[in-house]
């Protein structure tokens, strides 16, 4: 903890470790976001996000009374969308059921839709210094080699084991204090790849260290290799409009926008399927797509080349219940787009 207290990082959502007056002015709010941003993404990232976020909404309240689409445009590009939708139902909830404010007990804080033991400890601990230990992805990797543990973490047992030593090893004083230079410690030295034993302050009680290991351990069960997949972008205009639809409420970029996708189509000669496909699926009469780009997106479990194709429509009326509208491409700001979208809709204006 004096480690932590010298070198972590200042950091928008957390009191300036170094500043004895700061300690209490965490504002539980803004760790409940950057605990939900900090999921899979790293801090670098997060900042300029987080701050954008706060400054549209300050609050849990207003946080609450906002569209999804707004939170979703808010966290565009940030990846992972279901996190702000899991947040936004937690803020949801916040607001009906404890009238705004953030349960100082992680139980209670686990028990509200969208937050798992993870995030409610953490909020719990760093927000109100309640005894509570959180292990992510640096806290286990950290732990894992402390103790030279071997078996594979992300196996449950070594995960159950991993939060049974974090309990273990948490101090009564200021608990929040102790997770945040765990986290912070994984995160700037005991790095995945290159840990920086030398200027670790437990590389004296660390046993990877001393057994030469720090760099073999954690182990990890071996990756699935991702899926490859081809999606069709057909991009549609209609007098310097574009058309743009809705996804579905759920699966990978839940309720964003979207050029219109076929997520199906297989080794046919893409461009007359292609025709046929967004007749049967939009009702509109598309001459043969020219090919405008071609690019990949990685997810943790696919591979997606995506194609890009331009066309414009002749005839034809948009099918009636189609979650769709026509925009010009310099009047996206209010609708969330996933990266590969994004990148898309970029090719486009440059066309
Ligand atoms: S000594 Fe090295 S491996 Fe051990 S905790 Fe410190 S940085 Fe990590």
């Amino acid at each position: 903890m004096g480690w932590y207290r010298r070198h972590a990082r200042v950091l928008p959502w957390r009191a300036d470790p170094q500043r004895e007056d700061d300690r209490g002015r965490v504002d539980p709010y803004h760790v409940l976001v950057s605990e939900a941003m900090l999921q899979q993404t790293q801090v670098a990232t997060v900042v300029d996000y987080f701050q954008r976020f706060i400054r549209a909404l300050p609050t849990v309240f207003e946080l609450a009374a906002a569209d999804e689409q707004r939170v979703l445009s808010l966290w565009q590009g940030l990846g992972y969308y279901r996190r702000a939708r899991h947040l936004h139902r937690a803020a949801r909830a916040l607001v009906d059921q404890h009238g705004g404010t953030i349960p100082r007990n992680a139980a209670k804080l686990a028990a509200l839709p969208g937050i798992g033991p993870y995030t409610a400890g953490a909020v719990a601990s760093i927000a109100f210094q309640q005894r509570e230990a959180v292990v992510d992805g640096n806290v286990a990797r950290v732990l894992a080699r402390l103790e030279a543990i071997e078996a594979v973490i992300d196996e449950p047992a070594t995960r159950r084991h991993l939060w049974r030593l974090a309990a273990a090893l948490l101090p009564s004083r200021r608990p929040g204090d102790f997770n945040q230079a765990m986290m912070e410690l994984g995160a700037t030295l005991c790095r995945p790849r290159s840990p920086a034993c030398g200027d670790c302050p437990v590389a004296a009680l660390c046993r990877a260290h001393q057994c030469g290991l720090e760099r073999q351990l954690p182990r990890r069960r071996p990756r699935r290799q991702p899926q490859t997949v081809e999606h069709h972008i057909v991009a549609i205009e209609r007098g310097g409009r574009w058309l743009l639809e809705k996804r579905p409420d759920d699966g990978l970029w839940a309720g964003m926008w979207q050029l219109p996708v076929n997520e199906t189509l297989d080794g046919e000669p893409a461009a007359p399927a292609l025709v046929g496909w967004v007749h049967s699926r939009y009702g509109l009469d598309i001459a043969p797509p020219a090919t405008a780009a071609n690019f990949t997106h990685r997810t943790t479990h696919r591979t997606i080349h995506f194609h890009l194709w331009q066309a414009s429509t002749h005839g034809g009326r948009l099918r009636r219940g189609t979650a769709a509208l026509w925009r010009r491409l310099d009047q996206l700001e209010d609708l969330p787009l996933a990266n590969p979208q994004r990148c898309a809709i970029t090719t486009l204006q440059g066309c």
